[in-house]
């Protein structure tokens, strides 16, 4: 037997049987959601209320326990032992022993993470007994406490250190010589430079991604696509250039009911802890010229109506753990944080715009207005568990089942617009092929409920505070740092939560990483990967995980918002040179080329003009960027217009996805040919760079079109006919 068929073989066997599971798993969800009662003199009626979930965290231990027991025997988990829960079991067949038995070949395969974390190479054992070497040496090296490099942990550390010693691992505060298995950078994944090996906690051009320009054109992208999955996110226009839309609009509502009067907030573009936000009624009101150049900033439409807690606007910070992004992983804690106003919310009138006490809920500007209570208790305060919030409003008739819903259904679709970019990020950073990190990040998510419940939201912090101390004035005029049990009980959980899922003990090749594509639009195997509690690793002391699988969990419902990763599948294959985030001239007349988009109503030329004219558009939008060429959403833009052009009668995300079938096909067509001309040349051409050209087995340089085209069919049971979305001024 061939290695490709035994491998092949593998993976259906583990499809099929996933699959199975995946039926019962990817449901609405409608999640068990972190109501935690506040202490008996504050509860009201606990009879009320529906408690979190503790059935997933039985399950939990019962998979991943076993392995970890230092004596090798199984744990004696109250619930571990008693449930069979298929997920486990196909996570252990799958990751966990990492040994794989064939059906009727009686061979046994042995699965392997390679460093970057990205890609698995099954390979078969030569015998039993090797296999058992090798699992024996597996063993020992387990035994071995985790390695995690603190040095650049910045105010994150005091957590950190925290969560280290919960799980017993080794810290190295200074760095070490020799490579760790877990980098916790503070800031950005450069901050240590160099790391060819282990996992960082940080993705490159995550900061980049989530400034608030950034995030507002990705989110406007999706919004174009998919109008109504993407309305949680409010209006917004990016300054200086669509100061003329944004300016030219409100006047429009305004000259057609003069007695609206909306309110914008503006909010420049690197800023964060509420730094230079004002709210305004008026686009004269903007404050459009620092003392040098234009400001760069978002304006956005201001929710004048917050869901209000004791008279008070408040905002929940929610931590959400991308785990990996090929496959997609994410990851919600059920415990966050919320921050209140310190000033009776009322709504904006010319009198109120600059109480900041009263609109933002910026914790860094409400602890200098003097009601600011900082509070030893959860549930009071002007900082408060999300949980204890989450049961007031249960005691109040609340349905908070669906705002939890609501919510998960928010952090998923805004992860989903994020990614095709971060995709592009990535690769210019760990290049495919070369030893880089895996990479997994904490953001912080900054969401505001309307009065009418619906979650809106309002950012994403790449680097959301892990501090669980405050300043406080112990004596007058001395301040000193003195521990926040609020922060604390909240951010050590989901660092040491993440660490335990990222345990490279622990770690498992996903599903995706089995196939040979790599690639898994349309793949729909929910892994119900909170199995990964290790409550007993530790002897038992840990709590359960706060950290719920999201994704690929809910994959059926929400894989067909994956358009624009596919269409940067499609234009990372193109960029070419490593390192390279942006298309040049030649590259794009490439990819009008091998896609055979150009006839003779669309010439080779009328494609120049169109890439100079969306280029030079594009680079006057990104001032600070300093590489010539065609970025990735300019890149976007052209695809949607070309879409536009070919299949004039459909609404625009059908455009999108026929254009996109339509050039993967062309690509699956010349993947062919290349395979059969390598094969004739094999010998000269070693296979193992061979993805860089072709693109096979690169999860980030695209997959196979036939899953692909899984993923489409999976997006029309979804769609909802929608009027044509107009986009594109280029001229036709
Ligand atoms: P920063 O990164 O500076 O904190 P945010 O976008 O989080 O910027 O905004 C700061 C605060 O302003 C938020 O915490 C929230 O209280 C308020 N805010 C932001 N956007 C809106 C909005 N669209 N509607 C109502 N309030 C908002």
């Amino acid at each position: 037997m061939s290695d490709h068929y035994v491998k092949a073989t593998v993976q259906l066997e583990q499809m099929k049987s996933l699959d199975e599971n995946a039926e019962k798993e990817g449901e609405h969800p409608e999640e068990q959601m972190p109501v935690s009662p506040p202490p008996a003199s504050l509860s009201p009626d606990p009879s009320s209320i529906t408690i979190a979930d503790t059935s997933s965290t039985c399950k939990q231990g019962s998979n991943r326990g076993k392995n970890r027991n230092k004596s090798g025997k199984d744990d004696k988990n109250s619930c571990g032992k008693h449930i069979t829960d298929n997920v486990g079991k196909n996570l252990n067949r799958l990751g966990h022993e990492q040994a794989l038995h064939i059906k009727g070949a009686g061979r046994i395969l042995q699965g392997k993470l390679e460093t970057n974390g990205n890609y698995v190479t099954l390979h078969s054992s030569k015998n039993t007994q090797d296999t058992r070497r090798e699992d024996g040496f597996k063993q020992a090296k387990k035994r071995r406490p985790v390695a995690v490099d603190s040095s650049k942990a910045k105010t994150s550390l005091e957590a950190l250190k925290q969560s280290i010693k919960q799980l017993k691992w080794k810290e190295f505060p200074l760095g070490r010589r020799t490579a760790c298995d877990i980098y916790w950078h503070g800031v950005s994944f450069h901050d240590n430079e160099h790391i060819v090996s282990g996992q960082v906690n940080k993705f490159p051009g995550m900061i980049e991604m989530l400034r608030k320009i950034n995030l507002s054109r990705a989110m406007r992208t999706m919004q174009e696509l998919f109008p109504e999955e993407y309305d949680f996110y409010p209006r917004s226009w990016i300054l200086p250039e669509e100061y003329q839309q944004f300016s030219t609009q409100i006047r429009m509502v305004k000259e057609n009911d003069a007695t609206v009067t909306t309110t914008f907030i503006v909010k420049p573009d690197g800023g964060s802890q509420g730094d230079g936000i004002y709210l305004i009624r008026d686009p004269s009101d903007l404050k459009l010229m620092t003392a040098t150049q234009a400001k760069q900033a978002v304006v956005q439409e201001y929710i004048q109506k917050p869901l209000l807690i004791d008279k008070l606007k408040f905002d929940i910070r929610l931590y959400v753990l991308i785990k990996s992004m090929e496959p997609l992983e994410i990851y919600i804690a059920k415990e966050g944080l919320t921050r209140f106003c310190t000033e009776p919310y009322q709504e904006p009138s010319q009198k109120n715009l600059s109480h900041v006490f009263m609109h933002l809920t910026n914790y860094s500007l409400n602890v200098h207005s003097g009601n600011f209570i900082h509070s030893d208790s959860q549930n009071t305060g002007s900082k408060r568990t999300l949980s204890s919030v989450l049961y007031r409003l249960a005691a109040k008739g609340v349905d908070i089942k669906k705002v939890w819903s609501d919510i998960i259904a928010l952090v998923i679709k805004t992860v989903i617009a994020v990614v095709p970019e971060l995709k592009v990020y990535y690769q210019a950073d760990i290049p495919p092929g070369k030893p880089g990190p895996t990479c997994f990040q904490i953001l912080g998510f900054d969401i505001l409920l309307m009065k009418n419940l619906k979650p809106v939201l309002l950012e994403v912090n790449s680097n959301p505070s892990m501090r669980i101390e405050h300043e406080q004035e112990v004596a007058p005029g001395v301040f000193e740092y003195v521990p926040s049990p609020v922060d604390e009980e909240v951010k050590v959980g989901v660092i040491r939560d993440t660490l335990r899922l990222m345990d490279p003990g622990h770690k498992m090749p996903s599903i995706s990483h089995l196939r040979a594509g790599g690639f898994e639009h349309g793949e729909e195997i929910p892994i119900e990967a909170e199995t990964q509690d290790k409550t007993q690793d530790q002897g038992g002391a840990l709590p359960s995980m706060c950290l719920k699988q999201v994704y690929p969990k809910y994959t059926k419902q929400f894989n067909y918002l994956r358009l624009v990763e596919r269409i940067a599948a499609l234009f990372i294959r193109f960029l070419g040179v490593k390192g390279n985030m942006r298309l040049g001239p030649t590259a794009f007349r490439t990819f009008i080329r091998t896609c055979k988009l150009s006839n003779s109503n669309f010439t080779m030329a009328s494609v120049d003009i169109l890439y100079i004219d969306i280029t030079r558009r594009w680079s006057g939008a990104m001032s600070d960027s300093k590489e010539a060429g065609m970025g990735l959403q300019a890149f976007v833009e052209a695809f949607f217009y070309l879409a536009g052009r070919r299949f004039k009668s459909l609404v625009l995300k059908e455009q999108v996805l026929s254009l996109l079938e339509l050039c993967e096909a062309q690509l699956e067509s010349q993947l062919g040919v290349e395979d059969r001309r390598s094969a004739s040349c094999s010998r000269a051409l070693p296979r193992a760079v061979k993805p860089q050209t072709v693109g096979v087995t690169n999860p980030l340089l695209g997959s196979p079109a036939p899953l692909r085209r899984a993923s489409s069919q999976d997006y029309r049971l979804h769609q909802r006919l929608k009027p044509r979305t107009l986009r594109s001024n280029v001229e036709n």
